[in-house]
């Protein structure tokens, strides 16, 4: 069982949430699409590592709409028994005074080549514990702020006990978010000073030794991203786990801040592209921050007719995705080929989901993401005018999906607004929002459509990954210059620019229209008479981007300047 995985040091990720795999809804978004990408990667490299993240039995939630673009968030329930293996150790965390029992399954990950990644989910739905405390790993994200206080004393010091309690030698651990930064206070309890070491007014904890062990990974420069916890709760919940006033020096004085508690503990800080690392130096002076900029993993993201390409022209691009700088090289025929199959299985989805019939011939924009303020689901909606002239001259479809956080009110209205823009252009626009919007939909998504857009507000995404995925599908995006979009745009050849990478998103709809009616879309139908320009584009969306974004430089980049040092 896990002793094959214990008799090889190894790197801890803990992360709050992981995408297994499509039904294992153990994930929201991004960070866990990213968290899942680095394990498949790190198992395509057999690097050790050892993911840690929550059983979360009742998932994140599925999503249902009513006609009029209601959400509606249903159970997400899951049988663990069916994907893992209950391991036998047992180890309790402090939780309001009480010892509250965890344990953890074991998820076998297995990459696209021979590796394999052991994955523990923990699990507080025990006999020992009481009703309430059943229910802490339920749900991802859910419940209220002492909820997720519970949910991240079990992520951090109950996931670094049982590492432990299963006999596992951790090298270095690596926080994914601030989530699970109560690990550290964890193994500052291990390497305590005896009280006769301890000098005057010196730290009763060796701090800088477990700054050593730790790396982390900063998501996201959105305030409500970061969690803080008053220290009223923090006493009522954590007690004296590490003392008030050592906490307040080391988390904030205010609040316990997740971030600044990880920023503190951690040596080797990064955030998640150039333009983020910038942000967040900002926003945490006096830290040190490297930027990592994200990837996403190439055969996970890839549809299977670009696979069958890539195998036939690239042999050894899963574990090398660098040969796709070749990809200019690929006849035209073959690309467009490969893409008209991807559309006609997206159109195939969009039906038999919606009953919306798109169009064969006509170019398809696609957007899909967690639907929250910052992303702008409705930037291309800012002068329904404008937008009905532009496809009345140039026709296109649109396909949509995304989840609000079941808090998030301005999320929710997002939807309902998309779901009225459709009808408002019902007969000019096409249109269909996929619901419940996961990582089969994703690839389904990002393959199928011409153009992929990504319109949120500067400088607030701090990477977004899902251009890069597109970008293994030979699908350009049409984005706004912020996270890892500052990188990866080469105007006209790897995709298009919304505005221009100032501060400042006053013009963005404006540049949005132009770009579409003066840009995108006549190339797509084709000034000269042929395709040739437009595939040119998909072509330098493969070999630019493709080859670069991807979770196994990112990965090797981990390795090399944070876990071996
Ligand atoms: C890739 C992915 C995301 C993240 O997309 P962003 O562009 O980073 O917003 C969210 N949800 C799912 C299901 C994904 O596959």
């Amino acid at each position: 069982m896990h002793s094959d995985f214990i008799l090889q040091e190894r790197i801890a990720y803990f992360s709050m949430e992981i995408a297994l795999q499509n039904d294992i809804p153990t994930y929201a978004g991004g960070l866990g699409v990213l968290a899942g990408d680095t394990l498949r990667s790190g198992a395509d490299l057999e690097l050790p590592l050892v993911a840690v993240s929550l059983v979360s039995r009742q998932g994140y939630f599925r999503q249902e709409i009513d006609s009029s673009g209601c959400q509606f968030e249903k159970p997400d329930a899951w049988d663990p028994t069916r994907y893992a293996t209950p391991l036998n150790a047992k180890i309790a965390v402090p939780i309001e005074g009480r010892e509250v029992w965890v344990r953890g399954w074991l998820h076998v990950l297995h990459g696209y080549m021979n590796g394999r990644e052991p994955v523990i989910l923990l699990d507080t739905d025990l006999d020992e514990n009481s009703a309430n405390d059943r229910r802490i790993t339920d749900r991802l994200y859910g419940g209220d702020t002492e909820y997720r206080l519970k949910q991240e004393i079990v992520l951090g010091i109950g996931g670094a006990r049982l590492l432990q309690a299963l006999g596992f030698t951790i090298r270095q651990y690596h926080m994914n978010e601030g989530h699970s930064a109560l690990l550290a206070l964890e193994l500052l309890r291990r390497h305590a000073y005896l009280p006769n070491e301890i000098r005057n007014g010196s730290s009763p904890y060796d701090v800088p030794r477990v700054r050593s062990m730790c790396n982390f990974t900063t998501h996201t420069p959105v305030e409500s991203g970061h969690d803080k916890f008053g220290y009223e709760l923090v006493q009522r919940v954590l007690g004296d786990f590490v003392e008030i006033p050592m906490l307040k020096e080391l988390g904030g004085t205010d609040a316990l801040d997740m971030t600044k508690l990880a920023f503190e503990l951690s040596d080797y800080v990064n955030g998640v592209a150039k333009r983020h690392a910038e942000v967040s130096r900002r926003f945490f002076p006096g830290y040190r921050v490297h930027s990592v900029t994200n990837g996403v993993h190439p055969c996970r993201w890839t549809c299977p007719c670009f696979v069958k390409l890539y195998d036939t022209h690239f042999p050894g691009w899963c574990h090398e995705p660098e040969l796709l700088v070749r990809a200019d090289h690929v006849p035209d025929a073959a690309i467009w080929n490969a893409h008209l199959a991807a559309r006609a299985q997206l159109i195939d989805q969009v039906k038999a989901m919606t009953g919306v019939e798109l169009h064969p011939k006509i170019p398809i924009l696609g957007f899909a993401r967690r639907m929250t303020a910052y992303k702008r689901a409705d930037l291309l909606f800012t002068d329904l005018t404008r937008l009905a002239d532009i496809a009345q001259q140039r026709s296109f479809q649109i396909v949509l999906a995304g989840k609000a956080h079941p808090n998030d009110t301005a999320g929710k209205r997002l939807i309902e607004a998309l779901h009225h823009h459709m009808r408002d252009m019902k007969g000019i626009i096409s249109m269909a929002f996929l619901p419940n919007y996961d990582l089969d939909i994703a690839l389904t998504l990002i393959s199928g459509v011409d153009v992929w857009l990504n319109t949120p507000l500067k400088p607030l995404e701090a990477s977004g990954t899902s251009g890069m995925k597109a970008a293994f599908n030979g699908v350009p995006q049409l984005g706004i210059l912020d996270g890892w979009w500052i990188e990866g745009c080469i105007e006209g050849v790897t995709g298009w620019a919304i505005g221009d990478s100032s501060q400042s998103s006053d013009n963005d709809a404006a540049s949005l229209y132009d770009k579409l009616e003066n840009v995108v879309l006549p190339l797509y139908y084709g000034y000269s008479g042929n395709q040739a320009e437009w595939i040119a584009v998909m072509k330098g969306a493969i070999s630019k981007n493709a080859s670069f974004f991807n979770s196994l430089r990112m990965i090797r980049r981990y390795a090399t300047e944070a876990y071996i040092r």
